[in-house]
């Protein structure tokens, strides 16, 4: 089956660019020029990709990465013309998986969508234990994907985007032990340039969530290595 990628983006020569690119690779393309009907398209229909412009009349590409985030977990590429820092973090925090600044090489462009569309594949192959598609449980803890939601005993548990998509990887490859580089390209992106560092503290946090307050030992270390999720 071919893999339906959504571009949004109100400049028409480059929205028309990008799906003659992204056709011509073998994708199936839908596009969009304004963030409100790119939201309503998003939401009705499943794509294994977007591609989101920032700078949209309407419905500016956060704002569309916000209310996507409250009903879907659909993978998004951030498409900034702004080389702007803030922009990049605050589009990683609100659950995009990666960003790629304007002007860019469409070279570059198409590496970022394999990539993307690939991380979020093996995570969902590698899933023996998923009682079904996008379910993972441990004990009483339940990480739904579709619904990005968790819980444990049936109580709501409320992580971060990046803590959801670190549990997420964890339960999705239980028993197996998964480095510090690992997790970080993962929840981060394959050229995140900061801190490895950054993972401890998602790991910490996890705990502080989920081990701490109900007395258990789900997330272990393995010291010199990474982190591991085992079978319980
Ligand atoms: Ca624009």
């Amino acid at each position: 089956m071919r893999e339906r990628i959504l571009v949004v983006e109100d400049e028409e020569k480059l929205a028309r660019f990008l799906e003659l690119e992204l056709q011509h690779e073998g994708y199936e393309v839908e596009k969009r020029l304004d963030g409100r009907r790119a939201l309503e398209t998003a939401l009705a229909e499943d794509f294994d990709l977007i591609l989101l412009d920032v700078m949209l009349p309407g419905l500016n590409g956060m704002e569309v990465l916000r209310r996507l985030r409250q009903e879907k977990t659909t993978p998004v590429i951030l498409l900034t013309a702004r080389d702007s820092v803030m922009d990049k973090v605050a589009g990683l925090d609100a659950g995009a998986v990666d960003y790629v600044t304007k002007p860019f090489a469409i070279e570059e462009l198409l590496a970022r969508i394999r990539v993307s569309i690939k991380l979020r594949r093996p995570a969902a192959a590698a899933a023996p234990a998923a009682s079904s598609e996008g379910v993972w449980t441990w004990g009483s803890l339940v990480l739904d994907e579709n619904r990005r939601r968790v819980t444990y005993a049936g109580e709501t548990v409320s992580l971060t985007n990046r803590e959801f998509l670190m549990l997420k990887t964890l339960l999705a490859n239980k028993d197996l032990v998964l480095s510090r580089d690992t997790l970080l390209e993962k929840v981060c992106g394959y050229d995140y340039m900061g801190e490895t560092n950054i993972v401890d503290v998602y790991i910490r946090h996890i705990r502080a969530k989920i081990d701490d307050v109900y007395g258990i030992k789900m997330l272990q270390t393995v010291r010199g290595v990474g982190y591991v999720i085992r079978s319980e």
